[in-house]
């Protein structure tokens, strides 16, 4: 075979294959400076959050040839017509939804699975749920070339959270939802705490925070964001 054929062919069969994952120098300092100049400068205190948002290797969820963009401070394409959040957003998330390592947490939308690999470094185990087949296997995938052994994750329609390992200290939705779904708030503890984007693709959606006392159920608007819908399966 010629060289012209075979260098190409060889650049396509690692491009889909998973790869060994490596973080080097290089991506630690990437990340600090994330850390440093996108999240603690917004004011993320936790040390919990800032600790894993330096831990978690981010360009390990995204396709290979997208490492240089992995920790900039923008959202990313993730395929399906997906999309990975910023990292700010990641870890204002977590922030808010008060994660520590005795949490019970439940995220809706694995997508890339990197917020569950977030919420695995905090946690001893996390749950999350993924509505497309493809991005629940990649993110399963991708989880455990990362090193986190620790994630459950299942292919269904978050909608209806994850009964079984309920009830949850904190949920994280990174779709947006038309409305808070009743089966999440079930699925919430007493004294729990849900982040969910809520409004459609058309308007402006809104981060809220819901917690749960008693049987009292309270939101808060935190900000303004743009996320994909929460798509019914
Ligand atoms: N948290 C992800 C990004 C999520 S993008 C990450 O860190 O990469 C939103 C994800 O929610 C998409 O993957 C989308 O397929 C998924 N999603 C949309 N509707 C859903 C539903 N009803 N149940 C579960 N997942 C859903």
């Amino acid at each position: 075979m010629s060289k012209l054929l075979f260098i190409p062919i060889l650049v396509c069969l690692f491009g889909t294959f998973p790869v060994q994952a490596k973080d080097t120098d290089r991506t630690r300092e990437l990340r600090e400076k994330m850390v440093t100049e996108q999240i603690a400068a917004r004011g993320v205190q936790d040390k919990y959050v800032l600790d894993a948002m330096r831990a978690v290797p981010r360009h390990l969820f995204i396709p290979e040839w997208g490492e240089r963009l992995a920790y900039e401070d923008r959202p990313l394409p993730i395929g399906y017509g997906q999309t990975m959040s910023q990292p700010y957003i990641v870890a204002y998330m977590t922030e808010m939804a008060k994660v520590k390592p005795d949490s019970r947490v439940l995220e809706i939308g694995a997508g890339s699975g990197y917020q569950a690999a977030v919420l695995a470094q905090i946690v001893k185990h996390a749950y999350t749920i993924e509505v497309i087949p493809q991005l629940a296997q990649q993110a399963e995938v991708r989880l455990h070339n990362a090193g986190y052994n620790n994630v459950s994750v299942k292919q269904a329609d978050g909608y209806y959270g994850w009964a079984e390992h309920a009830p949850f200290d904190a949920i994280i939705v990174t779709a947006a939802a038309p409305h808070i779904p009743p089966p999440l708030i079930e699925q919430l503890k007493d004294g729990g705490r849900m982040i969910i984007p809520v409004g459609t693709s058309y308007m402006v959606q809104m981060l809220v925070l819901v917690t749960k006392v008693g049987s009292e159920v309270r939101t808060q608007n935190l900000l303004p964001v743009r996320f994909v819908p929460l798509t019914r399966g």
